[in-house]
């Protein structure tokens, strides 16, 4: 608290340093206790996916839907994916959680197909470790097996900075998917690195263009620039693009002038729990 922190800034180097080493030790604890939290959470089941509509920005239709991860903790609540899947990657505890969001994400999809309503393909996102872990393919497989899920009903995220490491292994690993039946999408695009000529040797289906320059793409000239170029260059390869975080009339109707095909963000819905999706749903079924 701010207290504290007048206090120590006025103690001498001291203090300082002990202070320094308090919080140091808090956090590493605090890791540990999350780590250990995540264990019991997934023996526990206490993870739920919610569901984030993707949109047609000439038809309006809904397209997608995005599967995200939540995690209903006994005391906290809800928790953010952002407080929790980074120390899932680095404990390794994404691979168990990344399957498990997998399978649930086919398993819903098929329900809701089975009960007749009128299904759209489901992203999950995959995390870099999953990715680079040998069994990534069988994996799927058997996700789509044992939901008896149609592989084109399941498309599979991964982030650009994936595609830049081990290049060739990269494209064997996506082609394998790819055979599969599922479509692929590469989200947060533009944060990354990558280069634009690898783009092309990718079986990639969809573009994300990251939020961060969906945000100012009305005042901010070089966001809307750059939007632009990543439009052009996706439709150029072929792609189809997703921006992701539209919030406003006025951005959607932008990238829409800009070719950008779909949509997702608050102004269409937040990520919703599966009945509130289901409902999402039923309302597209023409009356
Ligand atoms: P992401 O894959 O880029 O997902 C989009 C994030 O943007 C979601 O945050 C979503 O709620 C948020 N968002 C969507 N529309 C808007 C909008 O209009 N405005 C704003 N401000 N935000 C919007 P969420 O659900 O908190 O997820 C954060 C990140 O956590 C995801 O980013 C993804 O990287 C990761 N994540 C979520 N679920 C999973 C999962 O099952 N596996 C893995 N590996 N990562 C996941
Ligand atoms: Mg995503
Ligand atoms: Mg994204
Ligand atoms: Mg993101």
């Amino acid at each position: 608290n701010a207290d504290t922190a007048m206090y120590f800034a006025k103690d001498s180097g001291r203090n300082n340093y002990q202070f320094f080493k308090q919080s140091m030790n808090t956090a590493a604890t605090e890791r540990l206790d999350m780590e250990r939290q995540l264990r019991i959470a997934i023996r526990n089941d206490q993870f739920e996916l919610h569901y984030q509509p993707q949109i047609d920005l000439i038809t309006k239709e809904l397209v997608g839907m995005e599967a995200l991860i939540r995690w209903r903790h006994p005391e906290l609540g809800l928790v953010s994916p952002l407080r929790f899947i980074p120390i899932a990657e680095e404990t390794g505890l994404i691979v168990p959680i990344g399957e498990w969001v997998l399978r649930e994400a086919c398993r819903q999809t098929k329900v809701w197909e089975d009960a007749g309503l009128k299904v759209v393909p489901v992203a999950v996102n995959l995390s870099a470790r999953q990715f680079l872990k040998g069994s990534l393919v069988e994996t799927v497989a058997s996700a789509l097996a044992e939901s008896r899920l149609d592989p084109e009903l399941l498309q599979l995220e991964i982030t650009e900075s994936l595609l830049m490491y081990e290049v060739e292994d990269t494209i064997q690993l996506l082609s394998r998917l790819n055979e599969l039946g599922v479509s692929l999408a590469i989200d947060d695009f533009g944060t990354g690195y990558s280069s634009l000529s690898y783009l092309k040797r990718f079986p990639i289906d969809h573009l994300k263009i990251d939020r961060s320059f969906v945000r100012d793409v009305i005042n901010d000239p070089d966001d809307a620039s750059i939007t632009s170029a990543i439009i052009a260059m996706a439709h150029n390869l072929k792609l189809k693009v997703v921006a992701e975080g539209v919030e406003t009339e006025q951005q959607a109707s932008f990238l829409k002038e800009l070719g950008c095909e779909f949509a997702q963000g608050f102004l269409y819905s937040k990520p919703l729990p599966s009945a509130e999706m289901a409902l999402f749903m039923q309302n597209e079924i023409p009356a």
